[in-house]
């Protein structure tokens, strides 16, 4: 048997208290990592964290935080608190966004809910890799393999960074472009330090970021209607991609746009 997938590991999740974050913070407690949990919302990081204290039994750390990862100080904070309390960060998963209720199409969406959008999902994603760059330089190199430990850094952006939708949320979709890009070319540049970059494009998911977006069965519709799958996919489905990307099991890739869309990004036209 092997052993779990990210033993020794330390991982920071953001947005850890719903949805992707939080079904990636068990499956990583599962598979051994030690754990920052952050999230805007402290509450929802501490259930997080109780779910695996009382899962595990208190053999993996797991440590709530609150982090507005639209502000660098508070990204800044969760990094050291990383290093503090285990040692080392080996994984990023920069995972914090928002979709705006009143996001809407380029004449109507107002400019606060623009930039609000953009702090978070690109800002927030930059000042992440910001400071997990700084602190993955100082892993140590493997010297039985004379390389560069480096780390995992995932950023998720989505499907809606890679086609466009007749349903506007222009500021929503141009953050999850611009994070594609950020990610590709860090993925480059810090190449040859062993620190890899990857994105994931969730698809549309059953989450409470789209389903509380999705408040009309008419809106619900217009969407599943587009699914090849016929239905809409679920967080855990995600957190497994994710563990993938952050584990040793993707030692040579990097600068990759991780699709998991059910097929959506390869449709023309569905079955009926
Ligand atoms: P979710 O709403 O279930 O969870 C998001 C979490 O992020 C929440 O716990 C929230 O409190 C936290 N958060 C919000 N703003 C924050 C901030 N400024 N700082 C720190 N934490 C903050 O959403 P989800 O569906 O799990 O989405 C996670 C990521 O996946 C987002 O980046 C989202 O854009 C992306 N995504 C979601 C879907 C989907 O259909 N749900 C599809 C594609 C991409």
């Amino acid at each position: 048997m092997p052993g779990p997938r990210l033993a020794n590991k330390v991982s920071i999740i953001t947005g850890a208290g719903s949805g992707i974050g939080l079904e990636t913070s068990l499956l990583f407690a599962t598979e051994g990592s030690s754990l920052i949990l952050a999230d805007i919302n402290l509450e929802a990081a501490e259930r997080t964290a109780t779910l695996i204290q009382n899962k595990f039994e208190g053999t993996i750390k797991a440590i709530a935080v609150r982090c507005d990862v639209s502000k660098e100080d508070q990204v800044e904070a969760i990094v050291k608190r990383a290093v503090d309390e285990f040692g080392r960060l080996d994984v990023m998963f920069n995972n914090a966004g928002i979709m705006h209720p009143a996001d809407d199409n380029a004449l109507v969406t107002e400019e606060k809910i623009w930039d609000l959008t953009q702090n978070i999902n690109v800002k927030g994603v930059w000042y992440g890799c910001k400071h997990a760059i700084i602190a993955m330089r100082q892993n140590p190199t493997d010297e039985s393999k004379g390389l560069r430990v480096g780390g995992s850094v995932i950023n998720t952006a989505s499907f809606v960074g890679k086609m466009g939708a007749a349903t506007p949320q222009l500021a929503y979709t141009t953050s999850k472009g611009a994070v594609l890009a950020m990610t590709r070319e860090l993925a480059m540049i810090h190449a040859r330090e062993g620190i890899r970059f990857n994105s994931l494009c969730p698809g549309p998911l059953k989450t409470p970021l789209l389903m509380d977006f999705l408040n009309t069965p008419e809106k619900l519709n217009r969407r599943l209607n587009h699914l090849p799958m016929g239905r809409f996919g679920e967080a855990i489905e995600q957190a497994k991609a994710v563990l993938f990307l952050a584990s040793d099991d993707s030692s040579y890739v990097t600068g990759h746009d991780m699709l998991v869309d059910g097929g959506l990004t390869s449709a023309y036209v569905t079955a009926e």
